[in-house]
């Protein structure tokens, strides 16, 4: 499947002035950079769906997110060009009236959008709604919300080939906790993971995680849930400074939901001296720039990630 060039991905050295000499080394693989829509992690975590789709000649994927999701987004573009058709299962319902931007380009791809409450989308993994959907669309191949599924996992192990061994810690944003698991399967085990929750109370999922990894590979992982910034798609004005700043000193774009919120992390870990000195750290840009539609006249830089001076 040559949608993706993965080995465009780029790494990009932070600026020492931001790590202020606390830690070796601090670099950025960006992610963000290989697609507009397939953004960051989600190609990974849907490229073995896709095949797996096919291999079943399934006519459609089925997959579901809420009316910001970047992996609805993805979901939508990489069928398109997989030319096989998409059904997007869309939480909450729509009540008259724009769509978001995340939907109306879904729809544009060529997405069937189906609106439901969030009782039924609270059984988007429960057998009986699946039999439903199963039948109701024809069918389909249906992925799970964020492609947290073995294929996804497998495709996220990609990511941990783009990674060399002389980092010594390795920063991922965690949703699903699919890219970290993937990660935490494909390095060597003295790279110590730093996932990070965008979300408050998201310290269950260090149990969800632990269940997606063999006993050899549960090691070396650390979960962090404390820089949510007010919950899930929540953001603050010290949020929304932090990513500015950023960007002025790295030239790197990050999105609100998840790699602002981690970097904000990061930046607080270093600071605390957490890392030794000789820390090499990456971080993994996840993408998902497209979410910064909501925010876009507080940023700096631009939603589309064609940046003024991309730094690269
Ligand atoms: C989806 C997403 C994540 C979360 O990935 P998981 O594999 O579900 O943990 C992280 N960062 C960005 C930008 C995302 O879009």
């Amino acid at each position: 499947m040559d949608i993706i060039n993965e080995a465009a991905a780029a790494i990009q050295p932070l600026s020492p002035d931001w790590y202020k000499g606390k830690v070796r080394q601090v670099d950025m693989l960006r992610l963000d950079l290989l697609h507009p829509q397939i953004s960051g992690n989600k190609w990974f975590k849907l490229k073995y769906n896709l095949l797996a789709a096919k291999a079943e000649k399934a006519k459609s994927i089925l997959t579901f997110g809420g009316p910001f999701s970047n992996h609805l987004l993805a979901a939508a573009a990489a069928a398109k060009e997989f030319n096989i058709s998409a059904v997007g299962i869309v939480r909450g319902h729509h009540r008259g009236g724009a769509l978001t931007e995340t939907l109306a380009s879904c729809q544009d791809m060529g997405m069937e959008l189906c609106f439901v409450g969030r009782e039924n989308y609270a059984r988007k993994e429960d057998p009986e709604y699946l039999a439903y959907l199963m039948k109701k669309y024809d069918r389909p191949f249906i992925i799970p919300e964020g492609g947290a599924n073995k294929e996804g996992r497998a495709g996220a192990e990609g990511i941990g080939k783009l990674i060399s061994a002389h980092y010594t810690h390795i920063a991922v944003s965690v949703g699903t906790g699919t890219t970290l698991a993937g990660l935490r399967t494909q390095l060597p085990n003295e790279q110590q993971i730093l996932g990070f929750a965008p979300l408050k109370k998201g310290m269950y999922l260090r149990d969800k995680i632990g269940e997606l990894l063999s006993e050899k590979n549960n090691k070396n992982w650390e979960l962090f849930d404390k820089w949510h910034f007010g919950g899930f798609g929540k953001n603050t004005p010290e949020l929304i400074r932090f990513m500015n700043e950023f960007y002025e000193i790295n030239y790197i774009p990050l999105d609100i939901v998840y790699t602002g919120k981690m970097m904000a992390g990061v930046q607080q870990l270093i600071e605390e001296r957490y890392f030794p000195a000789a820390a090499r750290i990456l971080c993994v840009h996840t993408g998902g720039l497209q979410g910064n539609a909501t925010i876009k006249d507080q940023l700096v830089y631009r939603v589309d990630g064609n940046c003024k001076a991309a730094k690269l």
